[in-house]
């Protein structure tokens, strides 16, 4: 399952632990019960749990993503951070993450838009439409991409160490992690990064995770947003 994000992006899904049945059956753990087939019941079990905030039996679910996005991106999603460190004896520990090293591999992948927003009046962290002059935009963009691309490989024929030369990239520069995380921590991404002051281009990650959701664990994930 795979989602093409902007010009060169991607999400894709490389694993899945559990399904619709396994939130109800960790539940029912409780009093000695399991159920082989989804039904009604199970459809109220899991309003229920979502409702009340119980939220441990939607962490049984885990998904690995393989996640390809520019680093300005990436930086927004880094701040989701429950579980990352590994001491933690928190049950939220849910979160894995290893991520492509530009000490080991050149960087060869830029995000270019295809749209200069504009600053948004009332919002000052958020864009709104486009800028008039994009054709001025794209120049400039254009121009200092292709200064950059040079210098960086001038740096590495010069013998400079990738860790090093890649001081000069900027954040449009690509990245590639995998991502496992649990049902209810992916739902949190999705809450705060499908939203309409977050920014269009993570946005557009997250719509992608949704809709996987919706593929991988229909049920769960449909009764998560009625009750969310
Ligand atoms: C539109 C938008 C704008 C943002 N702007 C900025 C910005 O300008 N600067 C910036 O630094 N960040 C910014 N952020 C990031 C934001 O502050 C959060 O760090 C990020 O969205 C991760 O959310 P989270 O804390 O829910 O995720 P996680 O850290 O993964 O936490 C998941 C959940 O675990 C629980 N939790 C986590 N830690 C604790 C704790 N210590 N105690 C109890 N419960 C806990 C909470 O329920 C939390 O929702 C922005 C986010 C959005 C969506």
């Amino acid at each position: 399952m795979k989602r093409e994000i902007l010009d060169k992006g991607f999400i894709q899904v490389i694993d899945k632990l559990g399904n619709d049945l396994t939130v109800v059956n960790s539940a029912r753990v409780s009093f000695g019960k399991r159920k082989e087939k989804f039904d009604e019941s199970d459809r109220k079990l899991v309003k229920y749990l979502a409702k009340h905030k119980h939220w441990s039996p939607f962490r049984h679910l885990m998904v690995q993503f393989h996640v390809k996005a520019p680093e300005f991106v990436m930086r927004q999603w880094y701040k989701h951070v429950v579980g990352i460190e590994t001491t933690s004896t928190s049950s939220a520990k849910d979160h894995a993450w290893n991520e492509i090293s530009g000490r080991y591999v050149p960087v060869t992948d830029f995000y270019s838009p295809h749209n200069w927003r504009r600053q948004s009046d009332d919002n000052k962290q958020a864009s709104e439409g486009s800028i008039d002059n994009q054709e001025a935009a794209n120049n400039l963009f254009s121009e200092v991409m292709q200064h950059v691309l040079n210098s960086y490989e001038k740096l590495l024929e010069l013998g400079v160490a990738k860790e090093q030369a890649r001081m000069i990239l900027p954040l449009n520069q690509y990245t590639e992690v995998y991502w496992t995380a649990s049902f209810q921590a992916i739902m949190n991404f999705i809450d705060l990064r499908d939203e309409a002051t977050a920014q269009w281009e993570i946005r557009e990650y997250a719509k992608a995770m949704k809709e996987m959701m919706l593929e991988i664990y229909p049920e769960t994930t449909k009764i998560w947003f009625e009750v969310n």
